[in-house]
This record gives C-alpha cells, sequence and structure tokens, in this order.
C-alpha cells in the first residue's frame, strides 16, 4: 500500500468522482484563450504634434497596416512590420518605393526604433489588458463571449442542473453500465431527459456511447438506426415519449429516492402543419424536435471526432463532457466546435472536478 500520498489524494481516487464535480467551463477556441502573439514594428518618433495629420494621412493610404492597432501613441507612430523591411535595404530605402513625399519621408526616418505589438485583436478584455503594456490596440469587448469566460452565462439554478447531469453521468456509468461511458440527452426548454445511451459490453466499432445517444433521441422521434437488444421504456403519457430511454437506466432512476424530482420525456414529433411561429423563437419551439436541434448533450467522456461531428450533424446546441478522451475532439486534439467552415457549431463545457481544477 502506498502510504506516502496524503490522505486527500487518496481519497481522490475513491469512486465519488459525482461528489468532486464543482464547476463548469467553458471550452473556447484558443483565439479566446492565448495571449496575443508580438510581432516587430518599425516606429518612428515625430518632432511635433503638428506634423501628425499629414504624416497619419499618407501612412494610412500607402501602408494600411496595423487596422487592430492605434497608429499613434504620444509622438510615436508605426510605419509597418519589421518583417516587411528586406535583409539588405534600409527604411529609408524600403519607403522610397512609396512615393511619400518628402516632409512626411523625412519624419518617418526620425527616432527610429523597432517596438513589440500585438499580431491582432484581442477577443476577451483579459487579452486586452495584456496587450496594453506593449503597444494600444482596438478593442471591441462581446458581452457573451466575456460571460461565458467567466461563467455568468448561466443561472444559478441552470448551472446545478447541468452539473447533476454531470453527476448523474458518473452515477450511471458506475451503477447501470458497469464504469463504461454513459450520455444523457436533455430538451433545456423541459429539464427533461429525452435520452440515455452507454457503450456497450460488446459492440461494433462506430457503437461509441455518443453514436448510441443520438441514435436513441432519433427513437424518441420514432426513427432510429442501430439494431440493438436494449429493452426502450414505454410511454406512459400523451404529450411525451420515453421511447429513447433503456428502461434499465429509467428503472434505475425511478426506484432512487435521489432522482424523484428529474423529469424524463421528449416532445413527440409533430405533423408538418403543426408548425408554431412563434416571434423570435428557436427552431425547436417553431418546429419540434428534429434530431438534437435545441438539445443539450451530456457526456461522461470527451468525444472523439466521429462522434464530435455526430453532434454537429445532429444540430446539438450545447455539450458537456466530465473527463478528457485521448483521442477527444473538442479539448484535448482539436476544438472542433471552433472550426469556422461546418455548418453548425454548438457550445461545448468541461465540468470541472477536483483532477481537472487547475483548467479554470
Ligand atoms: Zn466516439
Amino acid at each position: 500500500m502506498d502510504i506516502s500520498a496524503p490522505p486527500s489524494k487518496r481519497a481522490r481516487k475513491s469512486p465519488q468522482l459525482d461528489e468532486d464535480i464543482t464547476g463548469i467551463r467553458a471550452i473556447l477556441s484558443d483565439e479566446f484563450d492565448e495571449d496575443i502573439a508580438l510581432i516587430k514594428a518599425h516606429s518612428c518618433q515625430l518632432e511635433t504634434k503638428q506634423q501628425l495629420q499629414a504624416v497619419i494621412q499618407e501612412l494610412s493610404q500607402k501602408l494600411p497596416h496595423f487596422q487592430h492597432l492605434k497608429r499613434v501613441q504620444d509622438r510615436s507612430v508605426l510605419i509597418c512590420p519589421s518583417s516587411e523591411i528586406g535583409v539588405t535595404e534600409s527604411l529609408e530605402q524600403h519607403l522610397e518605393q512609396f512615393a511619400f513625399s518628402e516632409h512626411v519621408l523625412r519624419a518617418l526616418c526620425q527616432g527610429v526604433r523597432v517596438v513589440e505589438v500585438p499580431e491582432r485583436m484581442p477577443r476577451l478584455r483579459v487579452q486586452y489588458e495584456k496587450t496594453l503594456k506593449h503597444w494600444p490596440c482596438k478593442f471591441h469587448p462581446n458581452h457573451y463571449s466575456e460571460s461565458l469566460r467567466n461563467g455568468s452565462n448561466f443561472s444559478s439554478a441552470q448551472r446545478a442542473f447541468h452539473k447533476r447531469m454531470g453527476q448523474l453521468l458518473v452515477r450511471l456509468s458506475q451503477d447501470v453500465n458497469a464504469n463504461r461511458p454513459v450520455g444523457i440527452c436533455v430538451d433545456p426548454r423541459l429539464s427533461s431527459i429525452v435520452s440515455i445511451a452507454g457503450t456497450g459490453e460488446v459492440c461494433k466499432p462506430h457503437e461509441h456511447c455518443c453514436m448510441m445517444l443520438v441514435d436513441f433521441v432519433a427513437r424518441s422521434q420514432e426513427g432510429g438506426a442501430t439494431q440493438t437488444e436494449v429493452v426502450f421504456t414505454e410511454d406512459s403519457k400523451e404529450e411525451t415519449t420515453l421511447r429513447g430511454i433503456p428502461k434499465a437506466y429509467y428503472d434505475y432512476l425511478m426506484s432512487n429516492a435521489d432522482y424523484k424530482n428529474l423529469t424524463f420525456g421528449a416532445e413527440k414529433s409533430r405533423e408538418c402543419k403543426e408548425v408554431n411561429v412563434v416571434q423570435g423563437a428557436d427552431n425547436l419551439a417553431k418546429f419540434g424536435p428534429y434530431l438534437c436541434t435545441g438539445y443539450d448533450v451530456y457526456l461522461l467522456q470527451e468525444p472523439c471526432l466521429m462522434c464530435s461531428m455526430a453532434l454537429v450533424h445532429s444540430r446539438a446546441k450545447r455539450v458537456f463532457f466530465v473527463k478528457n478522451s485521448d483521442n477527444g475532439a473538442l479539448a484535448t486534439r482539436f476544438q472542433l466546435h471552433s472550426v469556422r467552415e461546418l455548418n453548425h457549431h454548438y457550445e461545448v463545457f468541461q465540468f470541472t472536478t477536483e483532477e481537472n481544477e487547475d483548467l479554470t
């Protein structure tokens, strides 16, 4: 027995991962997370402020660089990235080809020095503040991005619900699915569980938990393609359907007092003529269930590329996961959700636990 580890470290290895889920963090693309790279630029120092107008006017026409930066700081003016100037040429030789008027050219060649400036515009205030010590840049704060970063995008009730789903994943995996991965799909309008799926003991190569989940959601819409031995829950209500929830999970949850107040069931597919025209409503409210449109997906394991793409194709609204996967495509290997070229984008969140707290 290893007695060198302090009790708190050993306790962490206990199966109580559900209690370790302490928070939720948004996985934003690198352009939000990384410090902004610096590039070298040539600058000059004007003798008087009166020179400023003529210099800036010609510079912005002939060398329209640095759209994301303020071109002037006190009397220092940014001329061009240093990389534009040839190894064997001087600044003056470089500028000659742009036919500046003589007095501007003279001004540009005074007090020349190389400075470091941010390569691009910051996306978050924290990045903006770091850039300020180098050179003033432009910044258009985005309230929603800031709220994702600082966690204020969720109300405390929403946050509690998401955390509960994260904890539920761990419980279901341990108690019902022999510690194999589990996923839950929720209709956030009703805080209702639409579908649950887990990786089977024996499964075909494509039958990952997330693929099964998407397929079981399709079952709730009278679709679904996978041949499975799984027994699904019978419907008991008119308005919603339990057909996407395997009976083993449903029975476990119904028999456990901790889960008495959970809501189950998906809105049933609507006939085409039943389209609800509500001003400003999203597609789920307007057209009813279609694949995972408007739905939240909770996964014990970060999904692989195939599964992450399946969530794109099925139009999931948000994806939450607990544990990183070696082949994970949302945080570990890629950030699939930040690929602009895709025709659908979901938001991604990871539950923070004692083990990955340093990520926050
Ligand atoms: Zn997968």
